[in-house]
């Protein structure tokens, strides 16, 4: 019997634009498929997270609410100890920006410092990023049966201005296909340390990427999950997949 599974979904007033927000139900939902008890608390600004939860998501959101949410995690300091104990810290565009170390906020690119989680930083690129991206999965670190084939592609929709750089101690999270993920010389996607990830699709990228929200799961478990066979989900990916290739083409 699988032990009762507590999500957090972090602070949606500050980054709750980009409808990330469906990442809390794809894992709640497959979850329940399971059978498997779980709670989700959505805490605000101003709320104590809890201590206790097994993931906790971030979503995209704008500069200045990047640079509120990094000064309220800080302070409160509940994520630190989450990524210390191995429960899965999750982020999205920006929040993904905000686990790493720095990054930089508007028109005069402000370096501000991030939560530290990561070791990546954000600089603004040479152009924004805004469209599909297509990914493939790199096997992830402990994982023993790494996804393959089709089953390790990612889809998702990007729209960032921050191109990120890996310092030592991040592994990729994937490479890339189509579109720019970090917008590095080596075309890669996303970064990994620890149970600590950060990713630039939206979609939400769980809900377009069951396989992703079932690592991220099995990550915060310890243990491997019962495949869940969805014949109508895996007639949606490769649609996408079909229309991302083909429109990349021109
Ligand atoms: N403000 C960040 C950027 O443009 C993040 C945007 C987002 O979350 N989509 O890089």
């Amino acid at each position: 019997m699988t032990r009762p599974v507590h999500i957090v979904l972090v602070y949606q007033s500050l980054l709750g634009i980009y409808g990330d927000r469906g990442n809390a139900t794809v894992l709640t939902k497959r979850l329940q498929w399971r059978g498997i008890e779980n709670t989700l608390t959505v805490a605000e600004p101003g709320d104590p997270l809890p201590d206790d939860a097994d993931l906790y998501l971030l979503g995209g959101g704008e500069d200045g609410a990047q640079t509120t949410a990094v000064r309220l995690l800080t302070e409160e300091g509940t994520l630190h100890r989450a990524a210390e104990r191995g429960s899965v810290v999750f982020g999205v565009c920006a929040g993904y920006q905000i686990l790493g170390t720095t990054f930089t906020v508007g028109e005069m690119d402000r370096v501000m410092p991030g939560l530290g989680l990561l070791d990546v930083s954000t600089r603004r690129g040479t152009t924004r990023a805004v469209g599909e991206v297509l990914t493939r999965l790199r096997p992830l670190p402990g994982d023993v049966s790494p996804l393959a084939g089709d089953d390790a592609l990612v889809t998702g929709f990007e729209n960032h201005g921050g191109f990120t750089t890996l310092g030592a101690d991040a592994l990729p999270l994937a490479d890339v296909e189509i579109g720019i993920g970090n917008g590095d010389a080596t075309r890669t996607e996303g970064a990994i340390q620890g149970s600590v990830i950060g990713t630039y699709p939206h979609g939400p990228v769980l809900a377009r990427n069951p396989a992703l929200a079932d690592f991220l799961l099995e990550t915060a478990l310890g243990h491997r999950l019962d495949p869940l066979p969805r014949p109508e989900i895996d007639k949606l990916r490769q649609e996408r997949i079909g229309t991302i290739r083909r429109s990349s083409r021109g």
